[in-house]
């Protein structure tokens, strides 16, 4: 497979009205979204679905500054089964979707009908720590999918989870992924803050914030680059920005990975792959790399004392 190479770099950037109640992120993540596109071919909805969901995984990476990874999975109960997304802390990101066997997926189908089409869909977000503890177990936060789009169950999430305020619009095409996330900060009574801010006067910021940012269509963020939409939103306000980061695409599947999840899927099932075939191909569901092991290499997987170590099955497709 050849990959077209990607020209542009992605950049998330950091703001906090001047009064500290509110703080945000604009985020472009199309080249990322475009490597994602590069090994995959989904139905419009879902890859609309993915694409914010790769803008939203990079926002709350860069909001929570968890040194870890941040994996956003959607298990649905209709015809998509899975959207992954993995962000890292240094905001190297993948993504992949599943659909069901024999899916029918309209162009207009919403996210209700294709995730949580009998109420059974649910969202999980994983953090794993970079720095774990022998037997440290990841922290999970699984809710119910509640929403009509990706911006509102994210939010609803938030709200659950973080127990702050924040709101997300995210837009989505083949080239482009753009977002803006925005969240109310705690109110300190006025008194950790550089410029001491009343309780009405933070709200009325937050209010004023949320307002500028809802005038903004789906369109609009698709076809103006963030630095013009933040000038064009916020131009009146007084705002500290912050140093630009930038996210990019990075799988981190490897061949040991690979051959842990063979052990832990038995000697037994490998051994009965290896009658019939000869060989176990396993393609990675991120990036699309294939990983092949002959008789040899399964004979050795499984003669070596290490335990198996997966905290989360991988998703690869075995061939
Ligand atoms: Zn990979």
């Amino acid at each position: 497979m050849s990959i077209t190479p990607i020209i542009g770099q992605d950049t998330l950037q950091k703001f906090i009205f001047d009064n500290a109640s509110v703080r945000g992120e604009f985020i472009d993540i199309s080249a990322t979204w475009r490597e994602v596109l590069s090994r995959h071919a989904y139905p419009a909805p879902v890859k609309k679905l993915l694409g914010e969901m790769v803008a939203a995984a990079a926002l709350l990476s860069a909001n929570l500054k968890f040194n870890g990874t941040i994996i956003m999975q959607i298990h649905g109960d209709g015809p998509v089964n899975l959207l992954v997304v993995e962000c890292d802390a240094e905001l190297h990101l993948r993504a992949t979707a599943k659909l069901a066997p024999d899916a029918v997926i309209a162009d207009d189908a919403t996210l209700p009908s294709l995730l949580n089409a009998s109420g059974k869909g649910r969202f999980v977000i994983t953090l794993d720590p970079a720095d774990k503890m022998p037997g440290q177990q990841p922290y999970q936060g699984i809710v119910p999918l509640d929403g009509d789009d990706m911006a509102t169950v994210i939010e609803n999430y938030m709200l659950r989870s973080e127990q702050l305020d924040t709101r997300l619009w995210l837009a989505t095409d083949d080239n482009t992924s753009r977002g803006l996330l925005l969240q109310k900060l705690p109110h300190h009574g006025g008194k950790a803050e550089a410029t001491p801010v009343s309780e009405e006067d933070a709200l009325e910021t937050w209010n004023r914030a949320v307002m500028l940012a809802s005038t903004l269509k789906e369109e609009e963020i698709l076809a103006t680059d963030i630095d013009t939409l933040m000038q064009r939103l916020f131009w009146e306000e007084t705002i500290r920005v912050f140093d630009p980061l930038h996210p990019s695409f990075h799988c981190t599947c490897t061949r040991e990975k690979v051959g842990n999840m063979l052990k832990m899927l038995g000697e037994e099932e490998v051994n009965s792959t290896l009658d019939e075939v000869g060989h176990v191909g396993v393609n990675c569901d991120f990036c699309g790399q294939h990983y092949d092991f002959d008789k040899v290499d399964c004979a050795q997987l499984f003669a070596s004392d290490a335990p198996a170590e997966v905290l989360i099955p991988p998703a690869s497709s075995i061939n």
